[in-house]
C-alpha cells in the first residue's frame, strides 16, 4: 500500500514519511518564489518578466481559442518631475497610486503590470480593440482626476496610453505586438500627452459584435451617431 500526501505517495507505504513531507514543503515554496520573481515590489502588480510570461500565453491562447487579445502600454506624463518637485519617496507613493487604479478599474482577468519604471502594461484577455481603447480612456480619465494625497498636498497626474490588437489569424510575435503598441504610446506622448493612440477602429465589424447598450457606449465613445 502507498500513502498519498498531497501529490506525492510514499514508495514504501509509510504513513508518516519524512521524504513526502520534505517534496511537499520544497514545493509549496517553489511555488511561492516563482510569484515572487514575477512581483513587483514596490506595487505588487506582476512585473517585466511575469508580463512577457503572460503575454506569450494570451497569443497562444488567442490563436488556439479564436479570441481577440489587447494590449495598452501606459507612462505616466512628466513623471521626472514628480520626483525632482517632491522627492523620490513621494514618488514611489505616486508609482502604488497608479498601480492602485489599475487594479481598482479593470476586471478579474485582466493583468495590469508594471513594465519597468513609471511605465506599465495591461494585458486585456477575450477583448476587441474598441473596448479596449474605452478601458483605456476610462483609465486615462481616473488617473487625471484622481491626485495621490500627501496629507493635504494635492498631486495631480496624467498618463499617456497606446492601445495594440491581436487576432487570432495576426502572425506577429509577442516581440511585435508589443513594438506596435509601444509605437502607439509613442504618438500618444507626441500628440500631446495624456491622450490614448491606437489602430483605426473598424466600426461596422465592431456594431455587429457588441450588444444594444454595447454600441450605443461605443459611439458615445468614438462621436458617430447610431444608425
Ligand atoms: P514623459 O512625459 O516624456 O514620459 O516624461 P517623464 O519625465 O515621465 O520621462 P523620463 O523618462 O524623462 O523620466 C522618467 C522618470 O521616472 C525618471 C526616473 O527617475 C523615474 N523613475 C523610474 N523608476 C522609478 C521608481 O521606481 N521610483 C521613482 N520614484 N522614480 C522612478
Ligand atoms: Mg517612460
Ligand atoms: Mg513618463
Amino acid at each position: 500500500m502507498s500513502v498519498r500526501k498531497n501529490d506525492y505517495s510514499c514508495p514504501v507505504g509509510h504513513e508518516n514519511c519524512d521524504v513526502v513531507d520534505a517534496v511537499t514543503v520544497l514545493q509549496q515554496r517553489t511555488a511561492e518564489l516563482e510569484t515572487q520573481i514575477q512581483t513587483d515590489a514596490l506595487t505588487g502588480l506582476i512585473n517585466f518578466r511575469g508580463f512577457n510570461e503572460r503575454l506569450e500565453q494570451e497569443i497562444e491562447r488567442t490563436r488556439r481559442l479564436e479570441e481577440p487579445t489587447c494590449l495598452v502600454m501606459i507612462d505616466i506624463d512628466h513623471f521626472k518631475q514628480v520626483n525632482d518637485t517632491h522627492g523620490h519617496d513621494v514618488g514611489n507613493q505616486a508609482l502604488t497610486h497608479i498601480a492602485e487604479l489599475l487594479r481598482q478599474d479593470l476586471r478579474k482577468i485582466d493583468l495590469p503590470c508594471r513594465f519597468g519604471g513609471e511605465e506599465f502594461a495591461l494585458i486585456l484577455p477575450a477583448t476587441r480593440l474598441a473596448p479596449a481603447v474605452q478601458v483605456a480612456e476610462r483609465i486615462r480619465r481616473l488617473v487625471e482626476k484622481t491626485p495621490l494625497m500627501i496629507g493635504r498636498k494635492k498631486i495631480s497626474m496624467t498618463i499617456s496610453l497606446g492601445v495594440e490588437h491581436l487576432s487570432s489569424s495576426d502572425p506577429r510575435s509577442a516581440a511585435e505586438f508589443l513594438k506596435s503598441a509601444d509605437n502607439y504610446l509613442y504618438q500618444a506622448k507626441h500628440t500631446g500627452r495624456n491622450c490614448t493612440c491606437h489602430p483605426p477602429i473598424d466600426l461596422s465589424s465592431e456594431k455587429a459584435a457588441v450588444t444594444r447598450q454595447e454600441r450605443q457606449d461605443l459611439f458615445t465613445t468614438f462621436g458617430r451617431k447610431e444608425d
